[in-house]
């Protein structure tokens, strides 16, 4: 390192995901794909940049998301630009762009990306995070709730995450909410006074904001407010006793909180969060609901709605401690070669190797082959081919198996058969 210049470090809160560990969010991936797969859901990918607006319309002028945690630049004096705090508002802004309702249906999309909050840095929370992502369009039917709710729950199974808690709750609908945002209002100007400075505040702009208090101090008090729940208008009770009844039908395990109400202001209805015991203070692995009013905020057609978003960040750290979900992607050959006539052929092999999808590695430097095994031995290789020149002379190549240490010699045309037959011995149930 150069002793002049300052080296360069990643922005703070932003971290580099190195291998192996990318390993871990690669099979994570292909699991939440394998599972939107299988509920017919497709990918979408929306810009990481959006218009301002965009959020402080949908996600809530007084949430902190808004507040506090937006990237926000003007572009170039002519635009205010955010960086996406989350990606519901930009699916459904895609659906409304697009005029996807025309189409008529259901529409289920899901993605993964990156997300940008400027949060105060600690385990579990980075100021560039990644959710693995889905939302319905099209229909306010319970269903469509529970359904989502079971995907989350096969997927948990699927990555070996058995011990959280799914919480779930209704915030209702405009229609109800206004009752209970008069009554809670009423409840608050007996108790504001003794909270912290942000829910005295919340108390008057945005009472539902106190429930999402994290400060320990407040909590006694809040408890005490009363329950969304018990507010709920007949249709939205109705709706959440259907919800809850199927999730019992499918056998997906839940415990109702009546401060559920999340941090962004477009949810309606349903609410659920997912937290799990091994991520320490930030305990919140996924979080979603329905948003049945959100299309018409950000000037679309009456379209409900319903998502979640599941912290990848987390979901691996929880991946990790279950231990379930093995990542292994080991090096199957290596190829060393002995003398300048050497190099051609095993080119030629590890081309045909690689070809074949299977993980090859070739030095370009003549090296001995002592030299070489050892190579080997720390890339973790589980073959190695060693071509000299009296392999070259008989047309057969010696493969050698470093997890017993044997060795054979094959024929150049049988390698990749060979190699193929050992692959299946060592692993039959793959087969
Ligand atoms: P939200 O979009 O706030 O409903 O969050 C959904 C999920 O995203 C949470 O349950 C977390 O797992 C994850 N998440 C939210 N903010 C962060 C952050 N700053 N760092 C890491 N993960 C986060």
């Amino acid at each position: 390192m150069s002793k002049d210049v300052e080296p360069i470090r990643s922005v703070k809160g932003m971290r580099d995901l190195l291998p192996p560990e990318t390993w871990l969010w690669q099979r994570v991936e292909e699991e939440a794909r394998q599972v939107f797969h299988a509920y017919n859901f497709d990918e979408i990918r929306t810009p990481i940049l959006e218009p301002t607006a965009l959020f402080t319309r949908s996600v809530g002028a007084d949430t902190d998301i808004v507040t506090k945690e937006m990237y926000t630049f003007c572009d170039r004096g002519e635009e205010s630009l955010t960086l996406r705090p989350e990606a519901t508002a930009s699916v459904v802004r895609a659906y409304t762009e697009h005029a996807l309702y025309n189409r008529g249906g259901i529409h289920k999309f899901y993605y993964l990306g990156p997300m940008f909050r400027r949060d105060r840095p600690q385990k579990g929370r980075y100021r560039q995070f990644y959710q693995i992502g889905a939302e319905v369009l099209g229909s306010d039917h319970p269903s469509i709730d529970a359904e989502g709710i079971e995907l989350v729950a096969l997927l948990l199974d699927r990555v070996g995450i058995r011990q959280y808690t799914l919480f779930i709750n209704s915030v209702g609908c405009p229609n109800c909410r206004a009752e209970y945002v008069r009554v809670l209002r009423q409840a608050l100007r007996g108790v504001a006074a003794q909270m912290c400075a942000d829910c005295q505040r919340r108390a008057e702009t945005n009472p539902l904001r106190v429930l999402d208090c994290k400060v320990p101090g407040d909590q006694p008090l809040i408890e005490r407010l009363p329950h969304i729940i018990d507010y709920l208008d007949a249709e939205c009770r109705h709706h959440f006793d259907r919800v809850t009844q199927q999730l019992r039908e499918r056998g997906v395990a839940y415990t109702i909180n009546p401060r559920l109400v999340r941090g962004l202001d477009y949810y309606t209805r349903t609410t659920f969060e997912v937290t799990s015991g091994v991520l320490g203070a930030q305990n919140s692995l996924l979080g979603g609901g329905r948003y049945d009013g959100l299309s018409e905020m950000i000037g679309g057609p009456a379209a409900p709605g319903f998502g979640f978003a599941i912290g990848q960040d987390r979901l691996v750290l929880a991946v990790e401690a279950a231990g379930q979900l093995k990542v292994e992607c080991p090096l199957e050959v290596y190829v060393a070669w002995m003398g300048d006539g050497a190099l051609a052929p095993a080119g030629e092999l590890a081309r045909q190797l690689r070809r074949s999808g299977q993980r090859v590695e070739i030095a370009y430097q003549p090296l001995k082959l002592k030299r070489s095994l050892a190579i080997a031995n720390k890339l973790g290789a589980r073959f190695v081919v060693i071509i000299g020149e009296g392999e070259l002379a008989s047309g057969r190549y010696q493969v050698k198996d470093m997890t017993t240490g044997e060795q054979e010699a094959v024929e150049r045309a049988e390698i990749e058969r060979y190699l193929q037959a050992k692959r299946e011995e060592a692993a039959p149930s793959e087969t």
